[in-house]
């Protein structure tokens, strides 16, 4: 077994004496190894769109164009290769952002409800067009956090997002917003009726570029990246997150967000 511990030594003689002094880098060791993951990752996330990219290509400059209904076919998966390149770089760019402390997070009070609305808003018609039941509830009223409106949101998008990729026709989405007993949190519920995810797997879904069914989850476009930046927004904004799991019956991820404290000016009423 590998060791997770790691030790620099160092001896001095300069004194007449010896000064041993030992360093513990453990911390260094794992960084530096995440870091080499992390890189590698990346190059093989990449590579497997140029790959590909570059036989399409290759076939139609060698006469596939010829036909136009396997021109047009190969045109697509083009197509759709570039669009996964992008938003892996979309996401690769928001990663990296948020490691150099760029991100600066635009805090103001904004109701539970009205971040509810929008969350009906983008994903009730989505969800009706694959036959998915999309439902809101709101159990206390009058209730503020204090949040960057865009990231959280991007954060419980991609939350939902896969909620609808792993949930079949005829399913069901909940997005439950609550108080918790101390009043000081409010838990945000997003469950959906969905595949499940096995319970080896869940420990490891926040990571990045963790997928649980590779191929399955790059066919319904997932760049990996998903639930590690929604993670650390909402880490970033002093919440929490987790989730819980039950295989083929669905998924629940409850995130926690600080309850806004004193009197709040209503620009949103
Ligand atoms: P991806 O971009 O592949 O969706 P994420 O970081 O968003 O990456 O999610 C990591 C993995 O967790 C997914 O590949 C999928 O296997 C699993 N997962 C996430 N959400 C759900 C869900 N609601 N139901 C089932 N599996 C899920």
């Amino acid at each position: 077994r590998r060791s997770s511990r790691a030790e620099s030594v160092e001896m001095r003689e300069d004194f007449g004496g010896y000064l041993i002094v030992l360093r513990d880098v453990t911390a260094e060791t794992r960084l530096e190894e995440s870091r080499k993951r992390f890189v590698a990752d990346v190059s093989h996330e990449l590579r497997t769109p140029i790959t590909s990219l570059k036989s399409y290509l290759e076939a139609l400059l060698e006469g596939a164009r010829e036909d136009p209904v396997t021109e047009d076919k190969f045109l697509r998966v083009m197509e759709r290769e570039t669009d996964r390149m992008a938003r892996l770089i979309r996401d690769l760019l928001q990663l990296s952002r948020f490691d150099s402390g760029y991100e600066a997070l635009h805090c103001e009070p904004v109701p539970v409800e009205v971040l509810l609305h929008r969350v009906t808003e983008r994903f009730s018609l989505l969800a009706f067009q694959s036959n998915i039941q999309f439902i809101t509830k709101l159990s206390d009223t009058g209730v503020w956090i204090q949040i960057d409106r865009d990231r959280i949101e991007q954060a419980i998008d991609n939350i939902i997002s896969n909620a609808l990729k792993y949930t079949p026709s005829g399913g069901k989405i909940t997005v439950d917003a609550r108080m918790d007993e101390s009043k000081e949190w409010v838990m945000l519920t997003i469950s959906d009726t969905g595949s499940g995810i096995d319970p080896r797997e869940l420990p490891h879904i926040f990571e990045r570029f963790y997928r649980v069914d590779l191929s399955r989850a790059r066919q319904l476009g997932g760049s990996g990246l998903g639930l590690s930046i929604a993670k650390e927004i909402i880490e970033a904004h002093g919440g929490t997150i987790r989730a819980t799991s039950a295989r083929n019956e669905g998924t629940a991820f409850v995130i926690g967000l600080p309850v806004c404290e004193g009197e709040i000016e209503d620009e949103h009423a």
